[in-house]
């Protein structure tokens, strides 16, 4: 099927679409399923399949990055682009997007010579990031962080516990988050951002967690004790480290939602077999409960699609205001997350039996499905973001009753 274009996009994203799609089909999927013919290990086929990226120009920060710091340039559009292709491609290849997220306040806010220093490495996938948010006792509740970060001179010393870091034992960064005001004198202005380098003296890796999916990533448990950290390594101003956060989160939500790629995936499965298995004597295509799962696959996939590219189109052409952008950013995370997993269980339930193995991948989707339910903020948490920004909203009178907006005092009277 040929890539599905959006109407707005200039001559060159579609041209960046077709490329990616090749780059997708003739070689990084027969490589990977080269080495899954081989039974070779789980991590061994993402990291070559991630290098394969890298080495072809498709790191989805270097399809980000500026091209003075060895980017692409080809904006949120083909960021999303790149997603979206690797998710139909039913491949991981986190490390990349572990990446992006680890390095995406660098993109955001550095100086030239930190992006010159620490962000071109990354994009060219000489070096790696992780994102360090996340404290044992710090989960949605992010403005909680307790690592604490002092001011000594000309560098920074940094003592606590971050957890569930992906990649947090093996990459070269830590983009952390530290308190900086325990008494918080000036709310959302206690945090700081740092860019860690994990050779540090003082960082230990306590624990790998034994996850149920994505085993792969190293995902960590992590001791600072007295890490000195040059004040060169922060990233804006001591006090900004909410800004940070919450600014690179958008770009850490829209990566998410491109997981939608998946259903692109599940859409060609259960279509092919539907067509092929018969029971009853017809094809179960034929049979309207498997039409009307078919349909919500669709549907789903047809919307998200739309929406995460007019998101990427905002930033792009520079009209999102980031405010409004959070609740947008977040609605694409909610309802992208959340409809992957319904539209892995109807994939699966059309497959039946079938769907249950291991080689359709539609296992993997739907672990990775409830997974980025959590990741990122949880999407309970954001929704109430969302419905609580919605009661903040002037109400628009026009079409309102008077028992929904209450009677002016003429219509009372007439009571
Ligand atoms: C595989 C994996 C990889 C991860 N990678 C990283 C990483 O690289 N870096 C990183 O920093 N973190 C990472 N995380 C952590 C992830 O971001 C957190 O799990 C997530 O932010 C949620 O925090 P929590 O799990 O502590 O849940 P909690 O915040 O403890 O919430 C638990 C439950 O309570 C609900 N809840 C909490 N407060 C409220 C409320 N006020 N109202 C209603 N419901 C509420 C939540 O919705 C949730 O259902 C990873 C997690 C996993 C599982």
């Amino acid at each position: 099927m040929p890539f599905d274009y959006m109407p707005w996009w200039d001559k060159e994203t579609k041209e960046f679409a077709d490329e990616v799609e090749n780059f997708c089909d003739t070689e990084l999927v027969p490589r990977t399923t080269k080495l899954l013919e081989q039974n070779k290990d789980p991590m061994e086929i993402q990291w070559s399949a991630s290098k394969l990226c890298v080495e072809k120009g498709f790191h989805p920060l270097m399809v980000l990055a500026e091209k003075e710091y060895g980017g692409r340039d080809k904006g949120y559009a083909g960021y999303t682009i790149l997603n979206e292709e690797i998710g139909r491609s039913n491949l991981n290849v986190n490390p990349l997007l572990t990446s992006v997220f680890g390095a995406g306040p660098v993109h955001l806010f550095g100086t030239n010579v930190q992006k010159k220093k620490f962000l071109e490495p990354i994009v060219k996938g000489e070096k790696w990031a992780s994102i360090t948010v996340t404290e044992p006792d710090v989960g949605n509740d992010a403005a909680g962080i307790q690592l604490h970060a002092e001011e000594d001179g000309d560098e920074w010393v940094l003592n606590g516990w971050k957890r569930y870091i992906t990649l947090g034992a093996i990459s070269d960064y830590h983009m952390l988050y530290a308190n900086s005001d325990p008494e918080m004198k000036r709310i959302h202005r206690h945090l700081t951002a740092f860019l860690v380098p994990t050779d540090t003296p003082g960082i230990s890796v306590e624990k790998i967690n034994d996850l149920i999916g994505d085993v792969e990533m190293a995902n960590s448990v992590i001791r600072y004790h007295n890490v000195r950290v040059p004040k060169e390594n922060m990233i804006l101003d001591p006090g900004d480290g909410w800004t940070v956060m919450t600014s690179a989160l958008n770009i850490e939500r829209l990566g998410i939602a491109a997981v939608v790629g998946s259903s692109k995936n599940l859409l060609e499965t259960a279509r092919a077999y539907g067509r092929r298995r018969v029971q009853f004597g017809s094809p179960i295509s034929r049979y309207n409960g498997v039409q009307l799962r078919m349909a919500n696959i669709s549907m789903k996939m047809h919307l998200i699609r739309v929406y995460i590219y007019y998101l990427a189109h905002l930033l792009d052409t520079g009209e999102a205001d980031m405010f409004s952008f959070a609740l947008k950013s977040s609605t694409a995370k909610i309802f992208g997350t959340q409809s992957l997993t319904e539209m892995a269980l109807d994939a699966l339930f059309i497959v039946g039996g079938d769907g249950y193995l291991q080689e359709t991948g539609i296992g993997g989707i739907l672990k990775n499905g409830a997974l980025m339910q959590i990741a990122g903020g949880s999407n309970d948490i954001l929704k109430l973001f969302i419905g609580r920004q919605e009661f903040k909203q002037d109400v628009d009178e026009r079409m309102l009753t008077p028992s929904v907006r209450g009677p002016t005092k003429e219509e009372a009277d007439k009571l």
